[in-house]
């Protein structure tokens, strides 16, 4: 890649592309580099891992019909897109208060408008202070639309009738409504007066590709406009960002660098952010894939280059690669005495995204910088606190961390767990571990547990618990021996009332108390010592089911008996400490959770 990019004055502008899940991310960005392969020169080389380089002849050539509207002569050489769409990868983009990205395409299925994801995209893009524009896709979906493939939008819009014009308009407006409530102003491209200040709508269809031209023109056409002094190529020592870490056959582990700015050299000594501290090491190897005309399209197709200039994606081994961190900055030492310098600096960016106080807040654990920054932004504008947040697999102390948090306030108690494993051999009991790989299901299955366990929490008041409470049937006072069953009994310890499911010592429900009489009179409860009639209601009979001189147990839930203890333990009488210790020996065979961790 030995392009003279560094005479020219610009570097190629680093594109993202966000948006809603199936609103045509992949088939956008496909199209993108279909067009770029079909009419690139022959035996060029702008091969990228990771990225795809887009040249300015071919923006300019496809830009042509649209001239009048966009008159662009290019000085960028070129659009470099980021392969892999949404957000996860986006947020390892990340550079110190801001991204490496340049500007950002939010894709948006135009028959549905802005949905979840796409309002969360545009949240992460203001926080990262990315311009963006709309691309509005699957145009060739609006009712009556005459599909030309590959064509320009202006030219397309042309070809159709009126009554499609209108619609198209209609959801053009509605997306330009949606964008008002969140704060921008937003008009299709062709009628913005300020682009300063105006989001851009490019009504597309990836499908067919038709008004990729005008994307693309448009990117250039802007990042190059407003986005200058950022696109100034520093002709010094390389400035880049890990995007992914990997395992090469035959390479060893290798890190995957989106350069941003300068130049990357072999033999250059790096230093970069690992998962236990900082790594210096020197390039052994830059690669990129080899160029398509005799690729064959192979992941591991790589060759070799000696330098490459920003902005480039590249693969690069090193030695001591294992521990390094996505979303790390990485950057040349051009000399030894700028080492410590350099260290601090990453040091102090990584240390800003761990968090860790003493508050009950939810562990989160995520396998890079970026998704990890993503994370706890996401949290925090949902109002959701955080205890510990870092990098890395579940450890025993996150475990620890959670537990303590779930004793106090049992809705936090949970570790959140971002394609990140849980190290062999830990006890994890008591500790609810959820699962997602993507950020804003995540963030959805923590705010549907929260709420599940408030709930439940709110439902069970003192007077709703189930309590514990221990009964004998007592031998010649059958009454009635089934449906309802009526017999008397001695209250060992705890408290029955009526409702309360009943078990017996080998843990079998039988049935649930009905009412509860004292010399023909209704009670509301009976407790330790008392000798009262009762009815059970259930399919239950005397002599088959149970005996007199049965002991039976009221059928506590684990929840119930888990606020009791740390909620109402004043309420807790020694005999009912005694029934409680039983049910949870009866309880244990069934559930080895039950009672687990409670002081009782
Ligand atoms: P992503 O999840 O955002 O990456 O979405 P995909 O690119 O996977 O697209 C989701 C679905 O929408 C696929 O079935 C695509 O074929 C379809 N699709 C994408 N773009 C268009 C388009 O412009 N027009 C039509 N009709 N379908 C599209």
């Amino acid at each position: 890649m030995k392009i003279s990019n560094s005479e020219k004055r610009l570097r190629q502008p680093i594109v993202v592309v966000l948006g809603h899940v199936d609103h045509g991310k992949t088939t956008l960005l496909d199209k993108i580099r279909g067009t770029t392969v079909v009419k690139k020169e022959p035996g060029e080389m702008t091969q990228e891992v990771g990225a795809s380089f887009v040249p300015s002849y071919i923006i300019e050539k496809l830009a042509e019909p649209l001239k009048k509207v966009i008159p662009i002569k290019l000085q960028i050489p070129g659009l470099l897109f980021i392969d892999t769409p949404g957000h996860e990868y986006f947020s390892n983009l990340r550079r110190r208060g801001g991204s490496v990205a340049d500007i950002a395409i939010l894709v948006v299925d135009i028959t549905e408008g802005l949905q979840k994801q796409s309002i969360e995209s545009i949240q992460i893009l203001r926080e990262r202070k990315v311009p963006f524009l709309i691309a509005a896709n699957k145009i060739d979906k609006i009712p009556g639309w005459k599909s030309t493939n590959d064509i320009p939008f202006l030219a397309s819009i042309e070809k159709q009738r009126n009554d499609v014009k209108v619609y198209l308009d209609n959801l053009v407006y509605n997306l330009v409504s949606q964008l008002a409530n969140l704060g921008f102003s937003a008009e299709r491209y062709d009628r913005i007066k300020d682009f300063t200040k105006t989001v851009a709508i490019v009504p597309v269809s990836a499908k067919t590709g038709e008004g990729v031209a005008d994307l693309l023109a448009l990117l250039a056409g802007l990042t190059q406009r407003y986005l200058e002094t950022r696109l100034k190529f520093a002709e010094g020592p390389a400035k880049g960002v890990i995007l992914e870490v990997k395992e090469d056959p035959g390479l060893g582990h290798t890190i995957d660098v989106i350069i941003y700015d300068g130049v990357l050299k072999k033999n250059d000594t790096i230093i970069l952010g690992g998962i236990n501290g900082i790594i210096i090491t020197k390039v052994r190897g830059i690669f990129v894939p080899r160029p398509l005309q005799d690729m064959k399209l192979s992941k591991y197709d790589l060759t070799p280059i000696d330098e490459v200039y920003a902005a480039a994606g590249v693969k690069i081994s090193a030695p001591n690669l294992e521990e390094a961190l996505a979303g790390s900055p990485l950057y040349v030492i051009e000399d030894e005495s700028k080492v410590e310098q350099y260290k601090q600096q990453i040091e102090e960016e990584i240390k800003e995204v761990r968090l860790y106080s003493d508050i009950d807040g939810i562990v989160l654990k995520a396998d890079s910088l970026g998704t990890l920054e993503a994370l706890i932004s996401a949290l925090q504008r949902e109002g959701i606190p955080i205890r510990l947040a870092d990098i890395g697999p579940i450890s025993k102390r996150d475990v620890i961390e959670a537990s303590i948090v779930a004793q106090r306030s049992k809705e936090y108690g949970i570790i959140a767990a971002f394609r990140v494993k849980l190290l062999q051999g830990i006890d994890t009991s008591g500790v609810k571990i959820l699962y997602n790989e993507i950020i804003y299901q995540l963030i959805e299955d923590i705010k549907k547990h929260i709420n599940e366990i408030r709930e439940a929490e709110k439902r069970r008041t003192f007077d709703t618990l189930i309590l514990p409470g221990k009964i004998k049937i007592l031998p010649g006072y059958v009454f009635r021996r089934s449906d309802p069953v009526v017999v008397g009994i001695e209250v060992i310890g705890g408290v029955i009332r009526p409702k309360y499911p009943l078990i017996k010592e080998d843990g079998r429900r039988v049935g649930e108390v009905l009412q509860i009489q004292d010399n023909k009179k209704s009670l509301e409860r009976a407790t330790k010592g008392m000798e009262v009639a009762i009815s059970i209601k259930g399919n239950v009979m005397i002599g088959r089911h149970v005996n007199e001189g049965d002991i039976l147990y009221t059928d506590v839930p684990k929840e119930d008996l888990e606020i009791l203890v740390n909620k109402y333990p004043s309420s807790i009488t020694d005999d009912m400490r005694e029934v409680i210790k039983e049910i949870i020996r009866i309880k244990r065979k069934e559930d080895p959770l039950y009672g687990l961790g409670l002081q009782i």
